[in-house]
């Protein structure tokens, strides 16, 4: 997912979350707070009042400023708090102005008690009061109570509780919150007190009493009531502060999402970069021939014989004290540097009482330059590996030490005077143009054979080389032909084969079909690459496939392109190279084989490469533009 889907992804989920918070939050934002009732609950009545009389002025306001519609509903529950049948209301109310009229005479009612609701309707939700009527004689007036005139009610008299603003019950036509769940609470307490004022005389005094005792308590429900209703101005603010919380948490969720996968991304980049440090870097050619071999990516290789070698190497690596190849680095003098890589350097130098030899030995020093990387360091040490397994071959540049106790790391080696057989050829070539002597079809022949016997060796100790070229192989002053530079190559004794894992440059035109589409290295790619150094020996180190760039290289040998004979180089000597390019590995000779087949050629008198027919200018010399190995 990449940044922008992200982001994308929390607009979304924020609006879609702002939707949902914006849905409950709606009904609050048009949220109808109920009328608020004004009127005083307690009516004291005498039966004498006359049909008409103005009982109550009920009064309310509303937020909203609703039209409001004023009524009466009988109580089922009667002043004792006893459920009663619903009895017809001896009262009027006029539904605009809220005033209750007395509409029958209460003639013979002196003493009843009557409860009864007082609704106010904004259309939308109504409010309830109860109120209790005590209905009094012409003897309780007589023995002192005071009835209180209706223009009285804002007054403090002692049994008619002051104007108060009353608990009222909300019920909302589509709500199923009713009476029932909120009258309990103020039910139950007045029940109470209704028994506990029955249980110690009940007179309707007691009652009265009760009631306004409850007033108190009721107000203190009434002011919870309201401080739990917000106006909508505040609503809205909350509702506002609550999304605006939501979303930047929503965010803040986002980004974290975000940022945790663009750190993981950036991990698993980082792995991949130094798997790619690792991996083949071959793949199918594109059309473009000018491919950057780094950008190369081969077509992942089915089969997986061979374990990491990292893991390989790391115990290599603590191994390598472990022996006697250690050699002191003060008994070490630098002459001259040899030749130098990007990243390794081969120093001349004279080591004193080196292995077996008392005095001093010339001896070529490896190591690694300063700006080397992990990669490199690696295939030094797995060279060390490489070397370390074997035993003086006289066609095997021999490993005679080793400083491995601290950086730089030096790898000591047999100095061969002559250096590289492919610069040697080269030099030879330009000795011949020159009306030098130059080589001969025998030398020639003869470097050709002990190659395949260096490596005959190598490979019945169970080393693959994997980058077998002249330039990999060392001549000394006697014409000795010295397999070098294994820093590729690897020990497949268990597997006999190798599915390469690293490499940056890559000698693409040594390389056999399955080594470069799946990564596969065995012996049989190594007599591949045997065929094309016996074809650079013949040109005298020129590059193969002269005048192709790497990528048709690949491509030509994919479909079964070959390198042409040399014109100076006789069928039975090119048949030998041919054979070592069968598609079929199998098919491909044993160096064993070659070995015979080489030593056949010198045996006989012919000279298989005749060299005062070769045309000088139809070879040549292809400098690394691409980065390949040539
Ligand atoms: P390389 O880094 O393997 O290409 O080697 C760099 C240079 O060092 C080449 O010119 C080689 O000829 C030279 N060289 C490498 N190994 C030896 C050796 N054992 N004896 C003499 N010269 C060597």
């Amino acid at each position: 997912m990449s940044r922008r889907s992200a982001m994308i992804f929390s607009a979304i989920f924020t609006l879609v979350a702002v939707t949902f918070i914006i849905k409950p939050s709606d009904c609050q934002l048009n949220d109808n707070t109920p009328p608020t009732v004004y009127l005083n609950r307690n009516w004291i009545l005498h039966e004498t009042d006359p049909v008409g009389h103005v009982v109550e002025r009920v009064r309310a306001e509303d937020n909203e400023q609703d039209e409001l519609s004023y009524g009466l509903e009988p109580s089922t529950l009667n002043y004792n708090g006893d459920l009663t049948a619903e009895q017809p209301l001896p009262f009027t109310i006029d539904n605009v102005t809220g005033i209750i009229y007395l509409n029958e005479t209460l003639k013979g009612r002196g003493g009843q008690h009557i409860s009864l609701y007082v609704t106010v309707s904004d259309g939308q939700l109504i409010a309830k009061s109860e109120v209790y009527v005590n209905i009094k004689t012409a003897d309780d007036f007589r023995t002192g109570e005071t009835r209180t005139p209706f223009s009285n009610q804002y007054g403090t008299s002692g049994l008619i509780r002051p104007f108060l603003r009353l608990p009222t019950l909300t019920i909302s036509p589509s709500s199923s919150i009713g009476y029932s769940q909120y009258q309990p609470p103020i039910k139950t307490r007045l029940q109470s007190k209704l028994d506990t004022s029955k249980s110690s005389g009940f007179n309707t005094a007691n009652l009265d009493n009760a009631v306004a005792a409850n007033v108190s308590e009721e107000s203190m429900f009434n002011t919870k009531v309201k401080s739990n209703k917000s106006s909508p101005t505040q609503n809205f603010v909350m509702t506002l502060v609550l999304v605006a919380v939501i979303c930047v948490l929503i965010f803040g969720f986002g980004m974290g999402v975000w940022t945790l996968r663009k750190r993981i991304c950036i991990i698993k980049k980082s792995k991949n970069q130094s798997k790619d440090a690792t991996d083949i870097n071959v793949s199918t050619i594109s059309n473009d021939l000018s491919f950057d071999l780094k950008r190369w990516r081969s077509p992942k290789a089915d089969r997986n014989r061979y374990e990491a070698w990292e893991k390989e190497e790391k115990m290599v690596d603590i191994k390598l004290r472990d022996d006697n190849w250690e050699f002191p680095r003060h008994k070490l003098k630098v002459f001259n540097i040899l030749g130098e890589g990007c990243f390794g350097q081969v120093w001349k130098c004279e080591a004193r009482d080196i292995g077996t030899s008392s005095g001093t030995t010339i001896v070529a020093v490896k190591t690694l330059k300063e700006n080397a990387t992990e990669r490199e360091r690696l295939d030094l040490v797995q060279e060390l590996k490489v070397m370390k397994s074997l035993e003086m071959h006289q066609n095997v540049v021999r490993l005679l030490g080793c400083c491995t106790d601290r950086e730089p790391m030096f790898v000591i080696l047999e100095y061969v005077s002559g250096g590289k057989l492919q610069s040697f050829l080269r030099a030879s070539r330009e000795e011949r143009s020159q009306g030098g002597p130059g080589l001969t079809s025998r030398d020639l022949t003869g470097f050709v054979y002990q190659v395949a016997k260096g490596m005959e060796y190598l490979t019945s100790k169970g080393i693959i080389h994997r980058d077998l070229a002249a330039r990999n192989i060392l001549i000394d002053d006697n014409r000795v032909c010295k397999v070098a530079d294994f820093g590729f190559a690897r020990d497949v004794t268990d597997n006999q084969i190798y599915e390469r894992k690293s490499e940056g440059r890559l000698p693409i035109r040594w390389m056999a079909p399955e080594s470069l589409y799946d990564n596969i290295f065995s012996v049989k790619s190594d007599i591949w690459s045997f065929g094309v150094l016996i074809w650079e020996i013949v040109t005298l180190g020129s590059t193969p496939y002269p005048g192709l760039a790497a990528a048709e290289v690949m491509r030509k040998i994919k479909d079964g392109y070959r390198l042409d004979r040399p014109e100076h180089c006789k069928r039975e000597l090119y048949n030998i190279m041919y054979y070592c390019w069968d598609k079929d590995p199998v098919c491909r000779p044993s160096f064993t084989e070659l070995v015979n087949l080489a030593e056949g050629l010198l045996l006989d008198e012919t000279d298989y490469i005749e060299l005062d027919r070769f045309p000088d200018h139809s070879y040549y010399n292809v400098l690394s533009l691409s980065g390949e190995k040539l």
